[in-house]
């Protein structure tokens, strides 16, 4: 069976969702086509630790429901996969045997949690909602879960389990967060961590995993644990097959240039499954962030439909949550740039930290405890502003308001 589409979409999150807004924002006419594997609305995947921790339920995790996508005029193709790309014939072909003709494509497919060690029942990834599924039964009766990396999918799991559960944190690197924080701002959370209960085993990986009644785990430094689930979270890999075997151009990720363009004409890419270039160093990176996806969605949509739009470059902006204390960094945030300017200490809850280039422009900047005027920090190093002094570690937000009161 073959159906035509004016704009197809392959993936049903932050990216697809953000063009299938785009186009509709500018045209009701265009027909619009939304393929993904997943038979279910666009859900968060950001929020899945809380899921899994039994701090929110799972109708809370979606961001739309099924009739927005009737709503907004948009033929889905849930619960298939795409397999093929003829990039002659302008054609994906589903699982299913179903294929679905386009004007223009946008891939959007994401990525994949770095597997370890697969197919033991007590040791899971996390980045779709069944591993969410898997994760939560698995979790539910855990006395003691372990998690292998330190970023943003394992430590906000190991920060949202119910209190009492024991926690072991492993670490390749000799500190958390190496690939997103500086020193410092890692070493103060690393500190929050450990008062939090956390047993970190640094500079250490798994060597071996027997799986019984519990997992046993034999650590690369020689000592071993006894754990109820392992968590594995060492990265994601773009889904770059399609394009790849299509014969697009790809690096880590679907290669796209300024206009979120593959080198095929009528091909963009958008999110975790693209590469391109970072604002702040001029290189070519998977930026892997939320908003990353949503900025390259809409960029995307827009030059799918011919509005020439250039995107300056995708910029680190994670925002998270763990044990209980907020955490923003922000494009470039790395012990060598130029000169930083640090306020507030852990012990006020209150860290900031900016990173500047040599001409005093914003680059970067790690904001603990206090976060709500995160947006400064972002338009700043947007904007490649100059920072304008001290004063502006104090914040703008009602907590900082609150504390110069109290002060
Ligand atoms: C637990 C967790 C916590 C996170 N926390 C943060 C955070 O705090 N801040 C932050 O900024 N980011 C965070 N992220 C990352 C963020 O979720 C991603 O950057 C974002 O989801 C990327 O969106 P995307 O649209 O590019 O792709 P994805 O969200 O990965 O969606 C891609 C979709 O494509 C589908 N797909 C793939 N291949 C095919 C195919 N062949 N056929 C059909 N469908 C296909 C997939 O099923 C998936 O639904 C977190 C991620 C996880 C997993």
């Amino acid at each position: 069976m073959q159906q035509h589409f004016d704009m197809v979409i392959i993936g049903n999150s932050a990216a697809g969702l953000q063009a299938i807004r785009t186009f509709r924002r500018h045209s009701s006419k265009i027909s619009i086509a939304l393929i993904d594997r997943e038979e279910c609305p666009a859900y968060s995947r950001v929020l899945t630790p809380y899921f899994i921790g039994g701090k929110a339920e799972k109708k809370h995790l979606y961001i739309v429901d099924y009739p927005f996508y009737n709503d907004l005029g948009v033929t889905p193709f849930l619960g298939l996969a795409a397999v093929k790309l003829d990039v002659v014939r302008h054609e994906v072909q589903l699982d299913d045997g179903t294929t679905v003709g386009f004007g223009k494509l946008l891939l959007a497919l994401g990525g994949e949690a770095r597997s370890f060690k697969d197919g033991l029942g007590r040791v899971s990834t996390l980045r779709h909602m069944a591993d969410a599924d898997k994760l939560l039964a698995l979790l539910q009766f855990a006395r003691s879960v372990t998690a292998l990396g330190a970023g943003l999918v394992s430590v906000p799991v190991l920060s949202h389990l119910p209190k009492g559960v024991e926690r072991h944190l492993i670490v390749g690197s000799d500190r958390i967060f190496s690939r997103l924080l500086d020193g410092e701002s890692a070493a103060l959370l690393e500190e929050h961590f450990v008062s939090a209960g956390v047993i970190l085993h640094k500079l250490n990986d798994v060597a071996e995993v027997t799986e019984g009644e519990r997992l046993e785990l034999k650590l690369s430094s020689g000592s071993s644990l006894t754990t109820d689930a392992l968590l594995v979270g060492k990265g994601v890999t773009p889904n770059i097959t399609l394009a790849r075997d299509a014969g697009l151009a790809t690096g880590d990720g679907v290669l796209i240039d300024d206009f979120c363009q593959t080198d095929h004409p009528d091909i963009f890419a958008a999110g975790d499954a693209a590469e391109g270039k970072d604002y702040v160093t001029g290189t070519k990176t998977v930026q892997g962030n939320w908003i990353t996806a949503v900025e390259q969605g809409e960029n995307a949509a827009l030059n799918m439909l011919g509005l020439s739009c250039a995107y300056g470059g995708s910029m680190k902006n994670n925002i998270t949550e763990v044990f209980g204390l907020d955490v923003v960094a922000i494009g470039y945030c790395f012990d060598d740039v130029s000169h930083t300017v640090t306020s507030g200490d852990l012990a006020a809850r209150r860290f900031r930290k900016v990173f500047l280039d040599e001409q005093q422009r914003v680059v970067g900047a790690v904001l603990i405890g206090e976060t709500n005027d995160s947006g400064v920090y972002y338009n700043m190093v947007r904007t490649r502003g100059t920072f304008p002094g001290r004063k502006m570690l104090q914040g703008t937000g009602r907590h900082a308001a609150f504390m110069r009161q109290i002060a």
